[in-house]
């Protein structure tokens, strides 16, 4: 594995790459992995030649009170990871590599942008826009690896690659879980030993919703009441929102679609904001 820092090295060793005839796959990354984002980094390694694994904290995407100091980080142990599952080349710039001096180009998205997750964290997907834009840039893959943990994000990707003509191939992987059901997550380190015990209602209350709506259940009220119940079991600090949306447009749903129905919840447990969310089918 070759560890890269300036965006001229990984421009220069992705096209060396294609001209070799190499189709490449990049997974961004903040660091801290585990094993959701060791599965993305499989995932790319069975689908391209080159493997790009980018490890970069981006401020652009937190919000001023939000955790970008304290955002765990562990660049020896990520490094190790990432070369055992499968990286190739692991792009570690700093602050002054993608934000240099003078920096003033952003991505926006006037929809996707500015709901739900967008809402709660304003400014955090115009970030996430302009770093996936720029990464893919540098890294100039065929493919891009996301995952539907952030599913907001990943459907955000797709449209950004979508309008802007970016000539990539977007894959969202499966949520990988604890044992428990419980999502990983880099922030799952902040949690106390009894809010992680409790965090499990979040799962507990996406698998409730899914086997409703396998017997017939259609209405989003009623599964909203019944999540919401589950959830507070749990003793959350706040429940931030549990929406219904379309898995691709995230256009809000008026009843649940039997061919698939994005249900997303986003609980707080103190400070820690988690996120999850599964597709309810009637199959
Ligand atoms: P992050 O480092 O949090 O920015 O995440 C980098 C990538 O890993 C994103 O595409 C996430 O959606 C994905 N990811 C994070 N957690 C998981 C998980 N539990 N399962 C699958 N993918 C994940």
């Amino acid at each position: 594995m070759q560890t890269l820092s300036t965006i001229g090295e990984l421009q220069a060793a992705a096209d060396a790459a294609r001209v070799a005839g190499k189709h490449i796959a990049l997974v961004p990354t903040m660091g801290a992995l585990h094993k959701g984002h060791i599965s993305l980094i499989e995932r790319a390694r069975s689908m391209a030649d080159v493997v790009v694994t980018s490890i970069f904290v981006n401020p652009a995407q937190f919000g001023p009170q939000e955790d970008f100091e304290k955002y765990p980080r562990d660049l020896v142990r990520d490094s190790a990871q990432a070369q055992a599952a499968g990286t190739d080349i692991l792009f570690t710039p700093d602050v002054a590599v993608m934000y240099p001096r003078g920096f003033q180009t952003y991505i926006d998205n006037n929809r996707l942008a500015t709901i739900l997750e967008g809402l709660e964290r304003p400014g955090h997907f115009r970030g996430v826009a302009t770093v996936v834009t720029k990464l893919l840039n540098a890294a100039k893959p065929h493919i891009a690896v996301f995952g539907q943990k952030d599913a907001q994000q990943a459907a955000l990707v797709r449209m950004l690659a979508r309008d802007l003509n970016i000539d990539v191939e977007i894959v969202v992987a499966p949520i990988v879980r604890e044992p428990d059901g419980l999502a990983l997550s880099s922030r799952n380190v902040y949690l106390s030993p009894e809010q992680r015990k409790n965090a499990v209602a979040l799962h507990r209350s996406l698998e409730k919703a899914a086997e409703m709506v396998r017997a017939g259940e259609r209405s989003l009220d009623v599964l909203r009441d019944t999540m919401r119940a589950v959830i507070e079991g749990g003793n959350p600090t706040k429940i931030d929102y549990i929406a219904f949306v379309h898995p691709e447009t995230f256009e809000p749903m008026s009843e649940v679609d039997p061919r698939g129905t994005l249900v997303v919840v986003t609980v707080r447990f103190g400070d820690t904001r988690l996120l999850d969310n599964e597709i309810l089918r009637n199959t």
